[in-house]
């Protein structure tokens, strides 16, 4: 908003209708009481009591901004995907970044994941890459993310937060053990939005021109630079500035200081995929780089902030079941249950034609059989309404279909992942503890899980958290077991720490 010296325009209804007064309702005489047919204002107080629409379930606070996506690297030997075809080809592209547990005025430097939701406006319809700031997730299986979910909420009777909730559900589930390790490390409490990297997390195919198929993974390396606010100068800020991402992300683009993130692929022949030593499709785990190195392919820069916060950022809605031909999926049991998820809470959120929205319109034409609805605005005109039709209507076009992948033949059932050769729920972390972290790293990583296991979590859910970490490494979990005053055989009630638990 800027103050603006001209005479500004008449105000008007909704409709267009000039507005006589804003500061008065109509009313019999002064003292009277205010009249019915004021229309203005009763349709002013009824716009307001509808200015809500739901929150998100998860990821309700977040912002966004706008820039492109620009090829740098010849990618066609992968994939015939429209929008990656030749270096220096520009996609326009809205990004949105979030807390996942908090609610929409919930602060911004709590530890949790960081959402990392991009859209791309190609010449084939929207792409939606809808990921996080870390390369796994905390379980690998669609029909534990509820569960999952409403363990980092709140509890039923106290509508409080609980630490005691959380760390029962992950040391009742050692495959949240390499997610947690990276939460409870400073990536945790990123500094600021500009300063993390994002993953697709899930793999996905490719497909190039001849039909040939890849595994492949997204990295987005912020070029910027990966900075995290350690434990106290997170608590700190939450008081401080519970704004602090959303206003870095904003005032950083209108200095005109664009963050970027470089496109890291990782990408797998198809046929690797069986006897790769670790299970491809596990979200809880990563391809090390060693086996499928890095290959930058493009960069993203975001330069434009939104004209409307609500129209724009709240209003957004990514899907990841959003894919143009040359990108499909893989048989990742967590990205299936988010194929569907994420376009049935969207219509639920904000209506049957959300696509239609302009922050979701696609920038190419849409030929569509999908029709009416509430809101609709968007539609054919006199197409006819079913196909196949003799009316030259819309004609599906079979060589646009998405890469498939194989299914293995079974019966139906209640399956776990096949086991591949170093499938652990506590090899990954275990590496990540050992040999990628620095000893500064290490010790935060020990103050923020006794932090975060002393607040208000139970003698038994303990002794569970540090079975889980000893998984992780036999020193850590005596180092945590020190801290949580379990050492020597001996148990001190915990010291609750400052600001560990806390309602957002
Ligand atoms: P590398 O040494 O090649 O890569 C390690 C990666 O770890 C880097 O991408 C680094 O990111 C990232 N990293 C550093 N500190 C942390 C942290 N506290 N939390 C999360 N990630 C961090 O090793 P490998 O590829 O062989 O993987 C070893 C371990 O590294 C894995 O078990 C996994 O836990 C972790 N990791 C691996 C990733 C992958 O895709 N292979 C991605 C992220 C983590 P940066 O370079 O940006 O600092």
């Amino acid at each position: 908003m800027s103050t603006n010296k001209k005479r500004p325009p008449t105000t008007t209804s909704s409709s267009g209708i000039p507005v006589p007064s804003d500061e008065h309702s109509l009313t019999v005489g002064p003292n009277g009481p205010t009249v019915l047919h004021d229309a203005h204002t009763v349709q002013k107080i009824q716009q307001f009591n509808r200015e809500r629409v739901p929150e998100r379930v998860v990821h309700a606070k977040g912002s966004g901004a706008h820039g492109f996506f620009e090829v740098t690297e010849d990618v066609t030997q992968w994939t015939n995907a429209k929008f990656l075809s030749e270096v220096g080809k520009r996609t326009p592209m809205f990004a949105r970044f979030s807390t996942v547990a908090g609610e929409m005025g919930s602060a911004d430097t709590v530890r949790d994941p960081r959402g990392f939701a991009l859209k791309f406006y190609t010449e084939e319809g929207n792409y939606d890459l809808v990921g996080n700031n870390t390369p796994t997730f905390f379980v690998r299986d669609a029909t534990k993310f509820q569960d999952f979910i409403h363990s980092q909420k709140r509890l039923p009777d106290t509508g409080m937060r609980s630490n005691d909730m959380q760390w029962d559900f992950w040391t009742l589930s050692p495959e949240s053990a390499h997610q947690v390790t990276i939460l409870m490390s400073d990536r945790g409490t990123p500094r600021t939005w500009r300063n993390m990297n994002g993953y697709s997390s899930h793999t996905y195919s490719w497909a190039n021109a001849a039909g040939e198929r890849f595994w492949v993974k997204y990295h987005w390396k912020t070029v910027q630079g990966i900075e995290n606010f350690a434990l106290d100068e997170a608590d700190a800020m939450v008081a401080q500035d519970p704004d602090f991402h959303r206003r870095d992300l904003w005032e950083s683009i209108a200095h005109g200081e664009a963050p970027e993130w470089r496109l890291e692929m990782q990408i797998m022949p198809f046929d690797d995929a069986r006897s790769y030593r670790f299970n491809p499709f596990d979200l809880t785990k990563v391809w090390p780089h060693g086996d499928y190195p890095p290959i930058t392919i493009g960069r993203m820069v975001l330069d434009r902030n939104p004209e409307n916060h609500f129209a724009e950022v709240e209003q957004s809605a990514f899907a990841p079941s959003n894919l143009v031909p040359g990108i499909g999926l893989s048989p990742d049991k967590m990205l299936m249950g988010r194929i569907f998820s994420y376009h049935d809470t969207h219509l639920h959120r904000i209506g049957t034609n959300y696509e239609q929205l302009p922050i979701n319109a696609a920038k190419s034409p849409v030929h569509t059989y999908n029709k009416d609805g509430a809101m609709e605005y968007l539609h054919s005109g006199a197409q006819p309404p079913y196909y196949p039709n003799s009316y030259g209507g819309p004609e599906p076009d079979p060589s646009k279909a998405l890469p498939s992948w194989w299914v293995e033949a079974g019966e139906i059932g209640y399956y776990a992942y096949e086991k591949h050769r170093d499938d652990d729920d506590f090899i990954q972390p275990g590496t990540l503890y050992r040999e990628v972290m620095e000893p500064a790293d290490r010790e935060h990583l020990v103050t923020n899980i006794v932090a975060h296991a002393s607040a208000g979590v139970s003698a038994e859910v303990q002794t569970r958290v540090i079975g889980y970490w000893t998984n992780v490494d036999a020193d850590l979990g005596a180092q945590v077991a020190a801290g949580l005053g379990h050492g020597n055989g001996s148990r001190e009630t915990p010291v609750r720490a400052p600001g560990t638990q806390r309602a957002d």
